[in-house]
């Protein structure tokens, strides 16, 4: 394998190297924590600001700190020391040896998966299908926009044959940004709702955002679209210069989805390309889930996996954390934590799917906020609100300052009044939930800063 030298990793970040034993780093320049500076690691800081910590509040959730090590950097070069390169703008040099080592390592395939939600459970799921197609580099967690690029680009290496990026956005140009450095081979947009609508000002601006990555597929490559999501038909196509495939339940699609029955530990569906038709199993619940298993099957086949691959891949795909999580409760109570965030589509979604779950069990559903709708917001909550009284509920329990939308609005839509609660305090619903039945199955689901993952915790 290649190897780079420090002093050529310092000359690419236009710094200067400073090659020390860890502990009179330490002393000299106040890095913090002693234990987490490991020997044969990269450190980088800058002049301008000392660690720049107040300029890269993103850089500073990858841990540790600022690393630099393209995996082929020599590890012989330093056997007891670490290497510090001093830059004058830290981010700056974080991005060009990012750029650097990205080019070392193309040509290497490329996909980009974005949409107003499903980024993170298709990418994991086109993950788990490609898994033994080679060395992958992919989206951690949910850090998926411009800012984490270069850490992914870091992590790059010349054996590496895919780059599954899950690309997010809280702005415009963030998708397109991204684009323009990696160059997709195969896009997908999942979707386009209301999430984000309020931060960036209109859901035509989300529109906007997601016609990015449109317009960001390199020439020749392929984008998939849902055919089923009215949002998505106003997507410019007329400058795309590849091939759309369109996936899909309802209209004529490329990747159909039909059968699609709910098991006791999952969805089964029938997936169509062209004149193919084979039956999937995934290990999770939500016709939401089947459409992204859906795009996570155009990109594989675009890809070029085989049917059984597809197959097993979605049968042993692991859903990220805090989406449609089920815990057994105390005295025998389920407790679904989907409270990783949520929107109208998504809630609409996974009330979908308490209906269709837990067979005679009484159900309850715990809807709270949905931030970052902006003028919306009053009637997202509302439109939740009347869903959840066509849900046949138990009980439906609001909170948050907008969740009293929600229960108005199912009472003014038919909900029985006696069966809708509003807490302001988290106090209030512990102890309601407490009183609920024993053999209660209890969804969860609001924007993240509402931390219903907590009461799940409480309730274990
Ligand atoms: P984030 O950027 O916050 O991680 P995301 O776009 O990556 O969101 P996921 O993390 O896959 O989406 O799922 C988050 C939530 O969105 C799920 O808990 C579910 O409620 C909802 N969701 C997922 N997929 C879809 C879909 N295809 N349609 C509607 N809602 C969905």
């Amino acid at each position: 394998m290649k190897t780079i030298s420090l002093g050529k990793m310092a000359q690419v970040m236009d710094g200067t190297l400073i090659q020390a034993n860890p502990a009179k780093l330490v002393q000299s320049v106040n890095f913090g924590n002693p234990k987490s500076l490991k020997p044969h690691q990269v450190y980088f800081f800058s002049r301008k600001v000392n660690w720049e910590k107040k300029q890269l509040p993103a850089i500073q959730r990858i841990k540790p700190i600022a690393v630099v090590l393209p995996p082929y950097v020599s590890s012989h070069a330093l056997p007891k020391e670490v290497g510090l390169i001093r830059t004058r703008d830290a981010f700056a040099a974080f991005w060009k040896i990012a750029k650097w080592n990205w080019e070392q390592c193309k040509p290497l395939r490329v996909i980009g998966i974005t949409g107003s939600a499903g980024k993170s459970t298709t990418t994991e799921m086109v993950a788990s299908i490609l898994k033994n197609h080679g060395p992958m580099v992919k989206t951690k967690d949910n850090l998926n926009t411009f800012v984490f690029l270069p850490s992914y680009l870091t992590r790059l290496n010349p054996n590496t044959k895919l780059l599954l990026l899950e690309m997010g956005m809280k702005s415009l140009n963030n998708i397109i940004r991204q684009c323009k450095i990696v160059k997709p081979e195969i896009g997908v947009i999942t979707n386009v709702g209301e999430a984000h609508a309020g931060a960036l000002g209109g859901i035509d601006l989300v529109v906007k955002a997601k016609q990015e990555m449109v317009d960001g597929v390199r020439p020749g490559g392929v984008l998939f679209l849902n055919a089923d999501n009215a949002r998505s038909r106003k997507l410019n196509l007329s400058r795309f210069k590849g091939t759309v495939y369109t996936f899909g339940i309802e209209n004529p699609a490329d990747i159909r989805g039909s059968n699609i029955h709910y098991t006791r530990t999952g969805m089964n569906f029938v997936a169509s390309i062209g004149n193919e038709s084979f039956p999937v199993w995934i290990p999770t619940f939500g016709t939401h889930n089947v459409y992204n298993a859906l795009a996570a099957i155009g990109v594989a086949w675009a890809y070029g996996a085989s049917k059984s691959e597809i197959q097993k891949g979605l049968a042993t795909f692991q859903a990220p954390k805090m989406r449609l999580q089920f815990i057994r409760g105390r005295y025998g109570r389920i407790l679904i934590n989907d409270a990783w965030n949520a929107n109208p589509t998504a809630m609409k979604a996974g009330l979908e799917v308490l209906k269709n779950v837990g067979g005679t069990r009484p159900k309850i559903a715990v809807l709270g906020n949905m931030l970052e709708l902006g003028k919306y917001t009053r009637a997202a909550h509302e439109l939740v609100g009347r869903y959840a009284a066509t849900m046949e509920l138990d009980q439906l329990i609001t909170v948050g300052k907008y969740g009293r939308f929600i229960a108005k609005a199912a009472v003014e839509s038919g909900m029985n009044k006696n069966k809708v609660f509003n807490f302001t305090k988290s106090s209030q619903l512990l102890r309601h939930l407490a009183r609920s039945p024993k053999n209660a199955i209890i969804y969860f689901k609001a924007s993240r800063n509402l931390h219903l993952e907590k009461i799940v915790k409480r309730l274990k």
